[in-house]
């Protein structure tokens, strides 16, 4: 059960696209050459992540993609601890949310660094990972 729970948290953060699935391609070769891109209303300019193919502020459905990244700053995060129930590869963790320089706020596990050195201002920069199911994701790794 417990180790139930664990799997649901981690896939509770699981990315989800409301975009056309031909689409996002577009970010995922991008992160591939180490850059974090999203989309931008073409009409009024607002950036929107997740990507998404219709604009929040003003429904224009015309974008271009903007690199945001792949350089971000630590804003916040959790440590989350895995219970001694759960299975070995539900290692501990740490949840955290990165800010672009254009101030996009973007959440990912963070990686590549003991938690008790994670530090709130540090710098971080994405790097994309593959999932045991093939799927790519990101994390924030120290920079
Ligand atoms: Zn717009």
């Amino acid at each position: 059960m417990e180790q139930d729970q664990a799997l649901h948290s981690r896939r509770s953060i699981t990315l989800k696209f409301d975009i056309p699935i031909s689409k996002t391609h577009e970010f995922w070769d991008a992160l591939r050459q180490s850059r974090f891109v999203t989309t931008k209303c073409k009409k009024c300019g607002q950036v929107t992540f997740p990507p998404q193919a219709d604009c929040p502020r003003c429904m224009s459905n015309e974008f271009e993609w903007a690199d945001v990244g792949p350089d971000a700053t630590l804003v916040t995060y959790t440590y989350v601890q895995v219970t001694p129930a759960s299975f070995a590869e539900n290692d501990p963790y740490i949840i955290a949310i990165g800010e672009f320089a254009g101030g996009l706020k973007v959440l990912a596990w963070l990686e590549g660094i003991p938690h008790e050195k994670a530090k709130v201002g540090m710098k971080l920069k994405v790097e994309e990972r593959t999932s045991k199911e093939g799927n790519p994701f990101y994390v924030f790794v120290p920079a």
